[in-house]
């Protein structure tokens, strides 16, 4: 199998009825850039800057920030890399920064909400994404938006950042695109007011799934216990990629969803076109799409939206395999 994935390389993800599929990697340390040319992945989708953070004693300073952001650009060259600005809190405690206990961590002052509060944080971290990509393409997005008013502080900070960079004569990005992702089922209902002010938008299923579901991903006994692969997740999805395609704002997907087949096939029959999977997906997902028919998928999907059932994981798998996928 491994050598099948290695094969497909180089072949452009496209579906049997001609639709191509930008297939990208996570990634969140410098060992994961090697998986870039392995897998054949077109960039990285969604880079983790907290790893950075965890598997060190004390906060990375500036300069250590910038290399690392440095290096990661110049091992994807060409190819698109988005950074995520850091996601500490919830299930990743940092010992040295904000080691409050919470009562409900998955609901507490994680991700943006740290990153507001302690702004000096976030902006050192900005400092270090522009200086590393000086002169070339910036891609961030900012993790657990909540409302429209956090994208915007969040979003000021960089305008803050790019003015203090022009004032001391550095040189900034070629190109600056900012992001939201979207994991709080708040949004859903506020696309409308965050849309126009995003560059692009990126899912994360992995915490949209424990909101939308109020379960916690990280306790075995309730994971498991309900499948994106269902009415309401399917719907959910369904609407925010039609809301991005009517404002036309790019939008992928980079939960871990991304990297399952069975998965990425209800992904890409609901027209999501830019995936971005852990690095051991992308053969497996790349696999798929090239034996899917959309036209033919979207029909059985359609109807399946429609059902009262919990999961509608056994009727995708039906679906994908009477169409040879
Ligand atoms: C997600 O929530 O789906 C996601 C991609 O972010 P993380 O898994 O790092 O929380
Ligand atoms: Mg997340």
């Amino acid at each position: 199998q491994r050598a099948e994935f290695d094969q497909l390389r180089d072949t452009p993800a496209v579906t049997k009825d001609g639709k191509r599929i930008v297939l990208l990697t996570n990634a969140g340390l410098a060992v994961d850039l090697e998986n870039l040319d392995a897998t054949g992945a077109e960039g990285i989708g969604l880079f983790r800057t907290e790893f950075q953070f965890m598997v060190s004693d004390e906060l990375p300073r500036l300069d250590s920030q910038t290399a690392l952001y440095k290096l990661v650009l110049d091992a994807a060259g060409d190819r698109p890399v988005t950074f995520r600005t850091l996601d500490i809190g919830g299930d990743k405690v940092l010992p040295y920064l904000d080691n409050e206990r919470e009562e409900n961590p998955a609901l507490g002052r994680r991700a943006i909400r740290l990153g507001l509060d302690r702004p000096a944080l976030l902006r050192m971290q900005l400092r270090a994404l522009l200086t590393a990509a000086a002169g070339r393409e910036l891609r961030v997005m900012f993790p657990m938006i909540a409302t429209v008013d956090e994208f915007r502080a969040a979003r000021e900070l960089v305008d803050i950042e790019c003015d203090w960079a022009r004032r001391r004569g550095r040189p900034l990005p070629s190109l600056l695109r900012v992001g939201a992702m979207i994991e709080c089922p708040s949004l859903l209902w506020h696309l409308d007011a965050l849309l126009p002010l995003t560059d692009f938008v990126s899912i994360g299923t992995n915490d949209l799934m424990q909101y939308m579901f109020a379960s916690d991903r990280t306790n075995p006994r309730v994971s498991e216990r309900y499948d994106a692969l269902s009415p309401p997740f399917l719907r959910a999805l369904a609407e925010i990629q039609q809301k991005c395609a009517d404002s036309a704002t790019p939008v992928s997907v980079c939960g871990e969803l991304a990297g399952r087949p069975l998965e990425a096939f209800a992904l890409i029959t609901l027209g999501y076109s830019r995936l971005s999977a852990p690095a051991g997906g992308v053969g497996p997902v790349k696999r798929m799409i090239l034996s899917a028919d959309l036209n033919a998928a979207r029909r059985g999907m359609n109807v399946l939206l429609g059902s009262s059932a919990g999961s509608v994981r056994g009727e995708i798998e039906s679906l994908a395999r009477k169409l040879n996928v």
